[in-house]
């Protein structure tokens, strides 16, 4: 048995337990270890029974006297009633609806029981403590370090899964003393000593069964420090590697691209222009860019994507440009025609469904063509850029000479998606096309820091001139019915209106019931019958004269997009829809969205879709509904009154929610103690500056094997570009 074991090989695993602990991403002894307590539980306090008093966690040793099963009818559930003794007195305790403890314990058995004592009249019970048995002895006063579940600090385990706390502190401590002397510490020693970080042996067994809290801390700390140390490292790495490939420079052809923004209806932004520049500059050089533009919504990062585009076409190579849906793409399809039309480019649009093409010759409208026809053309290299979905990546869309690729809302993709996206490029004469992504999800300054370094990001941090502060308000359910009249009064000035509806969360579960948990399907379904449900309200009770629209999951594409067409083309006045579905399309006449249930939402949700309003002249305005804000919510929903820039608010929400919620996580693939020290900017900087060192002494890491083992298994659970 080793860190390397497959959970399969360790002793008392199930077969259902294997499958609980696969869906958290465990599948191996040193996932085990590395998954961490939330916080712990202090049953430390050791007391004789004669000093029991109300209150607690207090922690007592003793013998069982008696045991029995209660069955009550006025609470309908089962009580275990047992009294304990010890040299000082006896105490009753109680558990509920825990039957089979009948059979875990036996009269004469020694146990430790750890809990708060409840009282009731005079009489004074243990309340469903924490159990174990030890060994016979008349001695109070087991030695503690033997003890797993009482008697000392207890980890508490993030509660997922149906996997009990109970259960991974039996399974864990076990491995972690079979273990000991096999854990070899991979963070390099010259840097544990110099920042007097535990040795990895220590820190784990402190992580999970800590001596003080403060020890806890220290782990705790040393942990997060190589996370982000494996994490710099492992970007910086990648980037030196990215510098040794080849990819074919693009001239910047600075004529055109003046041409091109003299062509515009309006005048960029500096952010754009400046983020353009770094685009277009980065695309010289012969090595391949993988950069990301970051923007708000709303920011404009297309035209700047069409900039790269444009240059690229110009200078003779292919772009694919891929989207995350069809009328996503479409959009892109129609915007890249309006604003290239004079370009003599020919553009095709490659989705599920249809395949249009706007030649040069074209001026005005795009055409339908065959697929075969599309694929042809785009393999003998004729089209200039090619827009679509997913569909872009099947095996028989081969490009002639493809060198770019953009890929828009990037985070919607899966990794290995757009790794097959670049390495369509493989099959021509370019061996790795240029990777321009986009993503209006914002990431806190620091993640972004450790993540991309400073280099490979541009960002949009203004929004274009005209814009009006979208005027955002907490609406208490008593104060509905104002909102709906003025809802009504916006209808009639001709402006239209969003509703969307709360997201349905899963049902935590709880140790006892583990076949509680609601399929990815249930919750789908209920989020449809929510927007069903919305609609009805609305369209029947609320505004029988106006019309109104619905948009969820379960519809055919054609059916959403005609919903779509019908509300750009204002036959829908209020378009009710789920929070899943495609609301990235621009429609700038909509000036009003309600949030239903706006507590489900994380900030940067929130933020996101308020980011489909504002998109004119007319002053617009977003109403978060919300039931019984509780002091978390109502300083989450207040951040969202007074901020309008998505990047603090993604700070915000890392502060406010703690990283496991923050949207990114899961996203990145980056565990939650790296997020959480990501808001300590001070162990950021140290761990980059110690990355940076260490690759400079030593770039293959030959010095340190165990190292670069570590964040062999590192890459490919994260996912970076
Ligand atoms: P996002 O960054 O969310 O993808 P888009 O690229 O869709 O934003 O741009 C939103 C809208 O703003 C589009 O209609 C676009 O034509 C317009 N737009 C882009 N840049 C500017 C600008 N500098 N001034 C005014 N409007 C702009
Ligand atoms: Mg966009």
């Amino acid at each position: 048995m080793n860190l390397y074991t497959p959970i399969e090989e360790i002793p008392r695993v199930g077969l259902i337990y294997q499958k609980k602990l696969k869906k958290l991403g465990i599948k191996d002894v040193r996932d085990l270890f590395f998954h961490f307590p939330h916080r712990y539980e202090d049953f430390s306090k050791i007391i004789p029974i004669s000093k029991a008093e109300a209150g607690g966690p207090f922690c007592f040793q003793g013998e069982i006297l008696d045991i029995k099963n209660i069955y009550t009818s006025r609470k309908r559930m089962v009580l275990t009633q047992a009294t304990i003794g010890d040299k000082t007195g006896k105490l009753k305790v109680i558990w509920f609806n825990q039957p089979y403890l009948i059979n875990t314990f036996k009269k004469g058995n020694y146990v430790c029981l750890a809990g708060k004592i409840a009282k009731k009249g005079s009489a004074k019970y243990l309340s469903s403590p924490a159990y174990e048995k030890i060994s016979p002895t008349s001695d109070i006063q087991h030695p503690t370090s033997n003890l797993t579940h009482t008697g000392r600090l207890i980890p508490v385990y993030p509660g997922t899964e149906g996997l009990s706390s109970r259960w991974l502190r039996f399974i864990v401590k076990p491995l972690l003393i079979k273990l000991k002397n096999q854990i070899s510490d991979s963070l390099p020693e010259k840097i544990r000593k110099k920042y007097d970080f535990l040795p990895l042996e220590i820190a784990l067994w402190q992580i999970h069964f800590p001596d003080s809290l403060k020890l806890a801390k220290e782990a705790k700390k040393r942990f997060a420090f190589e996370e982000l140390f494996n994490l710099s490292l492992f970007v910086l790495r990648e980037r030196l590697k990215l510098a040794r490939e080849k990819a074919i420079p693009i001239p910047l052809n600075l004529a055109l691209i003046k041409e091109f923004i003299k062509s515009l209806p309006f005048k960029l932004t500096a952010a754009q222009k400046k983020s353009a520049w770094q685009i277009l500059k980065d695309l010289e050089k012969p090595r391949p860019m993988n950069r990301l533009l970051e923007g708000d919504v709303g920011s404009g990062k297309t035209v700047v994507a069409m900039m790269a585009a444009l240059n690229a076409a110009k200078a003779g190579f292919q772009i694919a440009f891929m989207a995350p849906t069809e009328i996503l793409a479409k959009q892109h399809f129609q915007e890249l025609i309006k604003f290239l039309k004079n370009f003599n480019l020919d553009i095709g649009l490659l989705t599920g469904k249809e395949d249009k093409f706007f030649s040069r010759k074209l001026k005005n409208e795009a055409i339908e063509i065959s697929r075969k026809k599309l694929l042809e053309k785009t393999k003998k290299g004729e089209i200039d850029i090619l827009i679509g979905t997913h569909a872009l990546i099947q095996d028989k869309v081969k490009f002639g000479n493809l060198a770019l690729v953009i890929l828009d809302e990037q985070h919607r993709f899966g990794v290995e998606q757009r790794a097959k996206l670049v390495g369509s490029g493989t099959e021509t004469k370019i061996k790795i096309p240029h990777l321009l992504s986009m993503t209006a999800t914002p990431i806190p300054r620091t993640l972004s820091l450790t993540v991309f370094g400073d280099l490979d990001l541009s960002i949009i941090d203004e929004l274009p001139k005209g814009r009006k502060k979208i005027i955002t308000k907490i609406v208490q359910p008593k104060d509905k019915k104002e909102t709906y009249n003025f809802i009504r009064a916006e209808v009639k000035e001709n402006r239209q209106v969003y509703v969307i509806c709360p997201r349905i969360e899963p049902v935590k579960t709880s140790p006892e019931n583990l076949d509680g948990e609601l399929s990815q399907q249930v919750l789908s379904w209920m989020e449809v019958k929510a927007v069903k449900d919305e609609y009805q309200k609305l369209s029947k009770e609320i505004f029988p004269d106006l019309k109104i629209g619905m948009l969820h999951g379960k519809m055919k594409t054609q059916e959403k997009e005609k919903v779509m067409k019908d509300f750009k083309d204002k036959k829908i006045d209020i378009l009710v829809s789920t929070s899943v579905v495609e609301v990235g399309v621009d429609i700038p006449n909509a000036t009003v969205m309600i949030i239903e249930g706006s507590e489900k939402f994380g900030l940067a949700q929130l933020h996101q879709f308020r980011g489909r309003i504002g998109r004119s002249d007319f002053q617009s305005r977003c109403f978060l509904f919300t039931d019984a804000p509780g002091p978390v919510t109502n300083r989450r929903l207040r951040a969202l009154l007074s901020c309008e820039n998505g990047f603090e608010l993604a700070e915000k929400d890392l502060v406010i929610r703690g990283p496991g919620d923050f949207s990114g996580s899961r996203q990145w693939g980056i565990p939650d103690l790296t997020m959480a020290s990501l808001t300590d900017v001070f162990l950021v900087e140290k761990a980059r500056e110690e990355a940076r060192e260490i690759l400079q002494e030593d770039p293959e890491l030959k010095k340190y094997p165990l190292l670069r083992e570590r964040l062999g298994e590192f890459g490919k659970r994260i996912h970076l570009e």
